[in-house]
């Protein structure tokens, strides 16, 4: 059998598999009962046939999946804790996105976290992460290497509307994945005193309206493809990475073309996109959170997945604490 953060999880070829509750957290593949972090697309799957979530991620699955969304959804707040199988599970919020949480279980004496995707960087737009003091840490590792290091993002939407000042004329159409981030940038272009409408996406226009009715106030917006020429000028788009050419951004002249997303942090990535205005945005933990989080937890053994596991398991090792990647190869 491979390695295992606890006897009773273990990973199968579904995903991290809970034995004594038959649930499996963040599946790959469709199962019975699915327990689910945060409605990106690479954790939210659709057709489990039961699927327990926090309520904002079980509207967003909603919104994004409709009737794939899955069977017997099963709503679980913050706070709040079941019984499966001997296994009592809560949720604690992850700061990743609306909604996003770490899945708490703890059995036979264990609590075992699984963080899902997270950050500790504030963000207006869902609850921060909480740290829970646990035996086992499942950490992702999206940016784990010490090059990573993310400015304040408020700082990186100011350069935004340095640029929209600098450049009154031209659309400025920001890339930026159309759950979480978007509604992210919107919010602090709010914070930052920009009330014009924001022009969206079509991808976007559903999941904004999920944040807006879970009560994140994002200001007047209007959908891109309805927007005149005219009304472009000097108006910020948001659309998702790699949407620019589609519809009105054809219509467009000499628009900035913007990108927010933790990738802008090292230059050869901005490059490689064409991007002239690149903002270092991230919805995930940079190097100094992970390494931070995982001393927070005070888990004497962590398992490092998504990403780059090698540099973050060294830094953890260092420390003492007993670290191994988190996939089927490893074993
Ligand atoms: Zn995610
Ligand atoms: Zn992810």
């Amino acid at each position: 059998m491979l390695p295992s953060p606890a006897p009773w999880l273990t990973l199968r070829p579904e995903g991290l598999y809970c034995a004594p509750a038959d649930l499996f957290i963040d599946p790959q593949r469709v199962v019975e009962r699915a327990v689910i972090t945060h409605a990106h697309s690479d954790h939210a799957r659709p057709g489990h046939r039961h699927v327990l979530a926090s309520p904002e991620t079980l509207l967003l699955m909603r919104a994004r999946l409709g009737a794939r969304a899955g069977g017997s959804p099963q709503a679980l707040g913050w706070g709040e804790a079941i019984t499966l199988g001997g296994v009592r599970l809560s949720l604690a919020p992850a700061g990743h996105v609306l909604g996003s949480a770490q899945v708490v279980l703890e059995y036979a004496g264990r609590r075992v976290v699984i963080s899902g995707d997270y950050k500790r960087a504030a963000d207006p737009t869902c609850a921060g992460f909480v740290p829970i003091a646990c035996d086992a840490f499942v950490t992702e590792a999206t940016f784990g290497l010490p090059v990573f290091r993310f400015p304040p993002a408020a700082q990186e939407v100011a350069r935004l509307l340095d640029s929209l000042a600098l450049f009154p004329e031209r659309t400025h159409v920001l890339g930026c994945y159309s759950l979480g981030k978007s509604q992210r940038v919107i919010a602090l272009l709010r914070e930052a005193g920009w009330d014009r409408p924001i022009f969206v996406h079509g991808a976007l226009g559903g999941i904004c309206a999920v944040y807006e009715a879970c009560g994140v106030t994002l200001g007047p917006l209007r959908p891109a493809n309805e927007a005149r020429t005219v009304e472009l000028a000097g108006a910020i788009v948001l659309a998702p990475p790699g949407s620019g050419t589609e519809g009105w951004a054809g219509r467009l002249t000499d628009p900035v073309l913007a990108l927010a997303s933790g990738w802008m942090a090292t230059r050869r990535h901005a490059k490689a996109r064409g991007v002239e205005l690149p903002l270092v945005i991230s919805d995930h933990a940079d190097w100094s959170e992970l390494t931070g989080t995982i001393a927070e937890t005070g888990a004497a053994e962590v398992w490092v997945t998504h990403g780059r596991e090698d540099a973050l398991i060294h830094a953890a090792s260092q420390r003492g604490v007993r670290a191994r990647a988190l996939r089927a190869a490893s074993g």
